[in-house]
């Protein structure tokens, strides 16, 4: 709060409120957990990305209607570097407030392949405890 001036400080308000009215936390926790569930699968760890920046500029685009893109652009200023700012998150958010359209990047086809690779390994993990499971319980195995 020392950093910021009184738009600055609106801005902020304004940001975080509409975080609240919107249910972004939960949306990241939920967000989050499916991202560690999925570990394994780069693709949901960029959909997570995605979603962070996707929930940051709605805050933002609130905060400019109820305060300025230039309180908002302040605000990012005093705060960068702060250790909660992802500097890819600031980007979009800086270059949303320049007017550039913020479009999201198809994912490299390595990324693609590696996210199958995932699924077959989340896939036989599951099938392997779930055999064991199966034994341990005395039954009979389903492979
Ligand atoms: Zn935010």
């Amino acid at each position: 709060m020392a950093r910021l001036g009184e738009p600055e400080l609106a801005a902020v308000l304004a940001h975080e409120a509409a975080h609240a009215r919107r249910g972004d936390p939960l949306r990241l926790a939920l967000a989050s957990f499916v991202a560690d569930l999925f570990f394994a699968v780069p693709l949901v760890a960029r959909w997570r990305r995605s979603s962070v920046r996707r929930f940051e500029l709605r805050a933002d685009e609130a905060a400019a209607r109820a305060t300025s893109r230039g309180a908002v652009a302040g605000a990012l200023l005093a705060l960068d570097g702060e250790p909660s700012s992802v500097p890819e998150v600031t980007a979009a958010r800086v270059s949303w407030l320049l007017g550039d359209q913020c479009r999201e990047q198809r994912p490299p086809v390595r990324e693609l392949g590696l996210s199958a690779l995932g699924v077959v390994a989340l896939a036989v993990s599951l099938l392997c405890v779930a055999e064991a499971l199966l034994l341990f319980a005395g039954g009979h195995s389903p492979l």
